[in-house]
């Protein structure tokens, strides 16, 4: 049976993410492994969602997503940003996994090669590989995560068709600066190359920095597809609404991608999505103060039971470095230990990179109420109590 099968997916692992989700209901764990957060969704927008399912449509949606959608996601990039996308530049998608997933199956051939910067996102390269072209990781090195202009250069062949960015970087913690920004762009425009920028982290930017999407760089709007996420934004995983962004040129062709992976996108989801996107510009900044607090909460609490926790300024993660903390396993133990024998389930960063990866970090999720972060950092304690 078994030999019939693709071995891209028979060989493949769960995503991390299920795996210490569903170890950490099975031990009775704190899920600080995948990242999602337990409090911070707007009440208006739930009740926004309640209405449409009621009242408004509950058949297909265009493919491309509801035009109401499409021009909210333009606008709020318009008014965020600067700019003059309107809704031809967008498409609707389940989630940016699936605009990520479009977005890589419309720009890459059989044969090509695609940058990516690693520790990245899950899903970035087992796409390259099913659309028959070669992930080529750049790792970036910890404490700091630099991107280095020369190592991407060095990474760039003949047959270099694209890189995947994501700024603000999961599971790193990091918004990368002008100059690494700079360095992305120069080698995209020197090489020709078209960037697939994962930006679903772009409002969950803590301490007064700013974010600044990769299209408002000199001469990358024409080659940058936008990766968003509703499930960011808003604090609602689940929903699963996300777009990509691009001159009508590109998204048209990722909109053909998309109709044969989803076709559409839940509608009354969408009208709710478009809901928050006119009318949420208010909610942004509370819910950065209420992540701060809460990355502040968790890396004192981490500090103080004796862990070296890495600063992070963006997205839900931080990562502690278990070498440094005085725990000698590698991270892929520590996780298994930790979620089965002290009560709580992080994500080894071995996960994110497949050459040579770190193996002393995981990443915890500090998107969560204060008493799941007690619960977790008492648990991390017991851990390393057990491990160290
Ligand atoms: N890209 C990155 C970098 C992410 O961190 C995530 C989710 N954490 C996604 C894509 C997927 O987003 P969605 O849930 O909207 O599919
Ligand atoms: N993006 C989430 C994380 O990094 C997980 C998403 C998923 O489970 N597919 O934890």
């Amino acid at each position: 049976m078994g030999a019939l099968m693709n071995p891209l997916y028979e060989q493949m692992n769960v995503s991390v993410f299920e795996r210490m989700s569903s170890l950490a209901t099975r031990f009775g764990a704190v899920n600080l492994g995948q990242g999602f957060p337990d409090f911070g969704w707007p009440d208006e927008i739930l009740e926004a969602a309640a209405k449409a399912v009621k009242e408004g449509s509950n058949q297909y949606a265009p493919s491309r997503g509801i035009m109401p959608l499409r021009e909210a996601v333009a606008a709020h990039y318009n008014r965020h940003y600067g700019g003059n996308l309107v809704g031809d530049h967008v498409c609707v998608t389940s989630g940016a996994t699936e605009a990520l997933g479009a977005a890589i199956l419309a720009t890459i051939k059989p044969g090509d090669e695609v940058i990516i910067l690693t520790p990245a996102y899950d899903s970035y390269a087992p796409m390259i590989r099913r659309g028959g072209a070669v992930p080529r990781e750049v790792a970036l090195q910890p404490p700091a995560w630099r991107i280095e202009r020369d190592a991407l250069e060095r990474a760039v062949t003949d047959k270099t068709r694209a890189i995947i960015f994501n700024n603000p970087q999961n599971p790193t913690g990091r918004l990368f600066d002008s100059a690494e920004l700079e360095a992305i762009a120069s080698v995209a425009r020197d090489h020709d190359l078209i960037v697939i920028s994962d930006e679903v982290w772009e409002h969950i930017v803590l301490d007064g920095q700013r974010f600044t999407p990769l299209s408002s760089l000199p001469g990358m709007a024409e080659r940058t597809i936008k990766i968003g996420s509703a499930g960011k934004i808003f604090s609602l995983t689940g929903w699963k609404v996300g777009w990509m962004v691009a001159p009508p040129e590109l998204a048209n062709v990722v909109a053909r991608a998309h109709q044969f992976l989803t076709f559409c996108t839940a509608p009354n989801l969408q009208a709710a999505v478009e809901f928050g996107l006119d009318e949420g510009d208010a909610w942004i900044e509370p819910m950065k103060q209420r992540f701060a607090r809460a990355r502040d909460k968790m890396t004192n609490g981490l500090r103080g039971a004796g862990f070296t926790v890495l600063d992070a300024a963006s997205t839900y993660f931080l990562c502690v470095d278990l070498k440094a903390s005085g725990i000698d396993l590698d991270d892929e133990s520590f996780a298994a230990e930790a979620v089965e024998k002290a009560g709580v389930a992080v994500v080894a960063l071995s996960a994110f990179a497949e050459d040579k990866p770190p193996r002393h970090l995981v990443r915890l999720c500090f998107g969560k109420k204060d008493e799941t972060i007690d619960a977790g950092v008492a648990a991390m304690a017991r851990a390393k109590e057990l491990l160290a």
